[in-house]
């Protein structure tokens, strides 16, 4: 199995693109389940078609150990598991350790053997404070295999620039690779090019560029991955695309992070400052 963790800024589109490439992977055969890392549970919205469904940590707070897998877990999309961490009472307890709490809950679960074999397992995890508790997955040896998903926007590549010092971190030790950038383009002049040239100078690769399109948010209005939606569309080949790209991708690298004077160079390179 592979376990696959997704990262980048706030709004970037993690859950989104989360969700689509899933939605790619399900029609190419393989079995996968997605684990919602964010306390705002929307990470498997599109795949249940907006059926809402009990966090793990909800659930254990009000029954305890005493958890069915039935309880927590959902199939959606093609068969997709889907499960959401959910979070800790606001103000209280780590986030972090939270994801941790209901991730060992799913592996004695049997979530990861039960049923049929799973392929892959993805982590959407919010945020970019991966000095906090979100960056358990990785500590914990949870998530194997990192994408980043960034936009040519400067706080967005700032926050993957970050997320990169935390993968370093833990990489000797754990075995955390990250597999590449996920481009989410925000219609950035030359964004393709700024983003490979990143990538390149983080030691990694763009996997993917995916374009800015209308039909991701009527596809979300509706509860649905644009896979689901506009099976025909576009967009749907591109997420299709992203799919493949993981499913064949072979270069893990621990990342070089840029010091600022670096990145702010490359974007003064690419006209952002002007
Ligand atoms: P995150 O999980 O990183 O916080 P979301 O996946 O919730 O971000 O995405 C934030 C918003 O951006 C959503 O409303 C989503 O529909 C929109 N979005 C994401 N990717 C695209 C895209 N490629 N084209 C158009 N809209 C997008
Ligand atoms: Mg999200």
């Amino acid at each position: 199995m592979r376990k696959v963790a997704i990262y980048g800024k706030g709004g970037i589109g993690k859950s989104t693109t989360t969700q689509n490439t899933v939605a790619g992977l399900v029609e190419l055969g393989k079995k996968v389940m997605v684990v919602g890392c964010d306390p705002k549970a929307d990470s498997t919205r599109l795949l249940l078609g907006g059926l809402a469904q009990k966090s793990v940590l909800d659930t254990m707070r009000e029954e305890g150990e005493d958890v069915e897998l039935e309880d927590v877990m959902k199939t959606g999309f093609g068969g997709a598991l889907c499960v959401e961490s959910g979070g800790p009472e606001p103000g209280v307890g780590c986030a972090g350790r939270g994801i941790i709490t209901s991730i060992n809950l799913l592996e004695s679960l049997g979530a990861y053997e039960d049923r049929q074999e799973v392929d892959y397992a993805f982590y959407d995890v919010l945020g970019d404070v991966v000095c906090g508790g979100f960056a358990m997955p990785i500590r914990e040896g949870k998530a194997q295999e990192i994408y980043i998903v960034v936009s040519g926007e400067m706080m967005a590549m700032y926050a993957a620039n970050n997320i990169c010092k935390g993968i370093k971190k833990f990489a000797e030790q754990g075995g955390v690779r990250l597999g590449g950038l996920i481009c989410n383009s925000r219609k950035v002049d030359r964004e393709e090019e700024l983003i490979e040239n990143f990538a390149k100078r983080l030691g990694t690769q763009m996997i993917y560029f995916v374009p800015r399109d209308n039909i991701v948010q009527k596809a979300e209005i509706n509860k649905k991955t644009v896979i689901d939606y506009a099976p025909d569309a576009e967009q749907a080949q591109h997420y299709r695309n992203l799919a493949k790209a993981i499913d064949e991708n072979d270069m893990f690298v621990i990342p070089d992070p840029l010091e600022i004077d670096e990145l702010e160079s490359i974007l003064m390179e690419y006209g952002l400052f002007d």
